[in-house]
């Protein structure tokens, strides 16, 4: 296995002929797509267009993880993700990356039964110590504003971009080429089989997997999903948190979409819901989204009105409704080009399901149980 800091990541040219699965986007979801299918045996490529991995959705990712979710298809994927970001012997690092916080998940009260009955089934297949508190004005640092909360103890977070560049080192450990600055113009139907047109060369697929996140809104030609896919804009904050403001857990309330999260231990992120939609990748910040952002939070962390802000960052991921069934259950869907599958849009969540869902999609595309591609 490749050594932490060893460039194996190459620039642009060079491009092999042939491979038996092109990966198109290195943000998180194509990396452990890439991992999963490397570790099989596939000979992957990994095709970015930026100079490096991690730099669309993911690069800008909070990266928020826990088990509970709200869509159970969602939960399923999330509760052994997060397995997976426990477990040290996963990784390239020989390091766990996630940052064991917390999490609490506040809720209206009359959620009190699904969140216990979701605290179990979470604890069953961890092993871990999840509870609901209710009644209570604050959990792990977080004032409740009159609701109740699932805490998820062995929660937390991770660092996308590390997380993605670990998998794809992985991959290039089993065999994968990884090509940044390579940018894939159309993925053509070539005597059944997909041609990759990239400024480098045209390289040859036994199939192709697009994990291209929001550009899916507007992808280049062989890479549109059957499911049309629209950006919805993602704006976060981040502010110091100097003492007598205490630490806390990860935190979303979903009766509102507001979230809160640590990062390092004197600051920390915020954000809620930004609902401008089919907005470019990187439109900038939205002041007033900002002002609304502080004073939506501070019912829950009271200090932060007086919180110095130190950045905030705009971005946007891929909105859609889930794909429907089909063999990689709801993950792939066709493109109209014979073996050109497209990954579902991650409607804000792409990371806390990432380790899951890689897994599923290479084990779909290594074993051909696929949906139809055209
Ligand atoms: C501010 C913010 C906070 C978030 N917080 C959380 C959180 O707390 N928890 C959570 O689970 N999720 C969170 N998300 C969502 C999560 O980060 C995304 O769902 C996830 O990163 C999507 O990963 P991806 O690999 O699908 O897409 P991306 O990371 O966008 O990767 C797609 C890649 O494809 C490349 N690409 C595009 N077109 C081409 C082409 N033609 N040729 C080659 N390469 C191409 C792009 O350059 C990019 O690197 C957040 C997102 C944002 C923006």
């Amino acid at each position: 296995m490749s050594q932490e800091g060893t460039p194996v990541f190459r620039r642009g040219a060079e491009l092999p002929v042939r491979a038996d699965v092109v990966v198109v986007g290195a943000g998180i979801t194509g990396a452990a797509v890439a991992h999963h299918l490397a570790r099989r045996g596939a000979r992957v490529v990994v095709l970015e267009r930026a100079a490096r991995p991690g730099a669309g959705a993911t690069g800008h990712s909070g990266g928020m993880v826990r088990a509970y979710d709200e869509d159970p298809a969602i939960a399923a994927l999330a509760l052994p993700s997060l397995a997976v970001y426990r477990d040290p012997g996963r990784w390239a690092s020989g390091r766990a990356p996630l940052h064991a916080v917390g999490a609490v998940t506040a809720a209206d009260p009359a959620q009190g039964t699904a969140l216990r009955e979701a605290a179990a089934r979470i604890n069953d297949a961890l092993g871990a110590s999840a509870h609901v508190v209710g009644g209570a004005a604050e959990a792990a640092g977080i004032h409740l504003a009159g609701g109740i909360a699932l805490v998820e103890p062995e929660a937390g977070w991770v660092a996308p971009a590390e997380v993605t560049v670990d998998w794809l080192r992985q991959a290039v450990a089993d065999g994968a080429a990884v090509h940044c600055a390579a940018e894939v113009r159309a993925v053509q139907d070539d005597g059944g089989r997909p041609a990759v047109v990239t400024d480098a060369g045209v390289l040859h697929a036994g199939a192709v997997v697009s994990a291209v996140g929001p550009w899916a809104a507007d992808p280049v030609p062989g890479l549109r999903p059957a499911t049309p896919v629209r950006t919805r804009s993602i704006q976060v904050s981040i502010v110091e948190r100097r003492p007598p403001a205490p630490s806390h857990a990860t935190f979303v309330d979903l009766r509102t979409g507001r979230y809160a999260k640590p990062v390092g231990t004197d600051r920390t992120l915020i954000g809620m819901p930004h609902l401008v939609w089919d907005c470019p990748v990187d439109a900038p910040p939205d002041p007033a989204h900002v002002q609304a952002t502080v004073s939506a939070l501070t019912p829950h962390l009271p200090w932060l009105p007086t919180a110095h802000r130190v950045t905030t960052i705009r971005a946007a991921d891929a909105y859609a409704p889930a794909p429907g069934g089909g063999a990689a259950s709801g993950l792939l869907e066709g493109t109209g080009v014979p073996h050109v599958w497209s990954v579902r849009a991650w409607n804000g969540g792409g990371v806390k399901t990432a380790p899951e869902a890689g897994r599923l999609i290479a084990d779909a595309v290594a074993a051909g149980t696929l949906p139809p591609s055209a």
